[in-house]
């Protein structure tokens, strides 16, 4: 049966910073939910609880709303498939792996980790595929109640088929054939209780009632799974549609070495959300005019699925400036304008985070100028020679840069950890901690002598902070010398094993 109505989703993990890539594929689902005179839900898949935060979470609600994707049914809404935060919804998925399992679809897997480990290492020394040897699946059903009983931790694996292959059909790509071999008997539920991703996908897809699936391309080889968890549970398979992932301009994926990927850095340098929303529907989607600046309104009304270009989009920041500036200076009056400028950060709340740190620092209020112009700037012009002009060499600067920009990814954004975090960089690599700290306060703020420099960093965010960094990391180079490289080699190894 055709499904009544279109009902579309954006299904984020709160596991970081909002992703632009979730934008795209919100906006997608968005347009293609309303053109059709359907619904559009958000839902949190928070299962992998060592990850999800509720900070993530409400950075990826606030994103949405800037960008005017309203959803109709989810948190913060409700709406008659309550809750849409997948981790108070874990009885539901518990109880249908445990009739998978009952029905003879999934089987509980008692392997340790240990175990899992070595036949990894086995699999891998032979050449073959990873993947669960299936072990458990061969336990006869009186050995498994005993292991049961007695209390031993199991997840539940499902069972698929060890020949044949499956076919996916895809709206843009047509039918895509894959081999049941490259299939692992996916983990349903963890020894936790808390379900995989697959599992709870599937359930809340068909208990949400959602018709169409339009997620990103990374996610076609999960859908055979996803297709037999369907058959097994008898219920109707949305449609698929996988969209094309953004690129940086060399075509590699997105990625926030190349470009800046959160959005709340494009909040925070002052994008226009009309603008942003505008050149998102310009990644892989064009209008039939060819028009490249449009409203949202505008896109609903054009939207359909066969204007989907499947060549991989370039995220091109130089295309988003230009389209932003238009939006600027073509749709703002001079009022409007200024109104923008005070949202951005001409705000009470911004302002009083600067406050504390310019207070004692002025004789008369003009003194603002000079130091709140990294507050209100994007990448702080800076040239090679101010930022050489203190005790460290340039190839020192360059390793510092380079492990400070690794290291302020796991880190907690605030005052008090970047703080330790530069500290303990200065400690190993031996060098005083205002020499050390010199490069970073210009890159930072402009100027060697300024406000603090730990403070100054938390309010301007992560993202913000790392553009600056790299953009004094690309100006100072590699490191030359043999000893520099080693010991940036020797950094960098230590945080990999963090
Ligand atoms: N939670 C998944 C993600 O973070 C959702 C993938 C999907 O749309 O099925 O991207």
């Amino acid at each position: 049966m055709p499904f009544a109505k279109v009902r579309t989703r954006i299904a984020p993990s709160p596991t970081g910073d909002p992703h632009v890539g979730t934008a795209y594929i919100a906006l997608f689902n968005y347009c293609f939910a309303k053109q059709q005179g359907g619904e559009f839900v958000l839902r949190i898949e928070d299962t992998d609880t060592a990850r999800s935060t509720a900070e993530s979470e409400a950075a990826i609600l606030d994103s949405l709303h800037w960008l005017g994707l309203n959803w109709d049914e989810g948190p913060g809404v409700g709406g008659p498939h309550a809750p849409y935060r997948q981790s108070e919804r874990s009885a539901i998925y518990r109880e249908r792996a445990d009739r998978l399992v009952a029905e003879g679809h999934a089987f509980r897997c008692f392997c340790t980790p240990a175990r899992l480990e070595s036949m990894r290492e086995a699999q891998k020394a032979a050449g073959q595929r990873p993947g669960y040897d299936g072990l458990c699946l061969r336990l006869p059903p009186a050995e498994s109640e005993a292991k049961l009983a007695a209390g031993e931790p199991f997840v539940i694996r499902m069972k698929v088929p060890n020949e044949g292959s499956c076919v996916i059909h895809d709206l843009l790509r047509g039918d895509i054939v894959i081999g049941w071999d490259t299939v692992d008997m996916q983990v349903l539920l963890k020894a936790d209780g808390m379900p995989t991703y697959h599992l709870a996908n599937v359930v809340d897809d068909h208990l949400m009632e959602i018709s169409h699936i339009l997620r990103g391309e990374e996610w076609i080889n999960s859908a055979p799974k996803h297709k037999l968890l369907y058959e097994y549970f008898g219920w109707e398979m949305p449609a698929l549609c996988h969209l094309p992932l953004l690129r940086n301009r060399d075509k590699s994926k997105l990625s926030k070495r190349k470009n800046p990927t959160s959005l709340l850095f494009y909040q925070r340098m002052g994008y226009l959300p009309e603008a942003l929303r505008n050149y998102l529907g310009l990644m892989a989607w064009s209008m039939p005019g060819g028009e490249e600046k449009f409203s949202l309104a505008e896109m609903i009304g054009q939207f359909s699925l066969e204007r989907i270009s499947l060549g991989g989009p370039v995220f091109d920041l130089t295309k988003l400036d230009w389209l932003n500036g238009r939006w600027i200076r073509e749709d703002l009056d001079d009022a409007q304008f200024a109104g923008r400028v005070r949202q951005w950060a001409f705000n009470e709340s911004y302002l009083m985070r600067l406050v504390p740190l310019v207070h004692s620092r002025v004789s008369v209020l003009s003194d603002l100028g000079p130091l709140a112009v990294p507050f209100f700037s994007g990448v702080v012009e800076v040239t090679l020679d101010q930022l050489l002009d203190g005790k460290l060499d340039r190839d020192t600067v360059s390793v510092a840069l380079s492990v400070a920009l690794g290291r302020i990814e796991g880190l907690r954004w605030e005052k008090a950890a970047i703080e330790k975090m530069l500290r303990d960089l200065a400690t190993q690599m031996d060098e005083k901690l205002r020499d050390f700290l010199r490069p970073f306060f210009i890159v930072i703020s402009g100027s060697p002598v300024s406000v603090p420099l730990f403070d100054a960093m938390e309010i301007l965010g992560r993202d913000l902070c790392r553009a600056r960094l790299r953009h004094a990391a690309t100006l100072v180079g590699k490191p030359l010398s043999d000893e520099k490289r080693k010991l940036l080699k020797s950094l960098q190894a230590n945080d990999a094993e963090l």
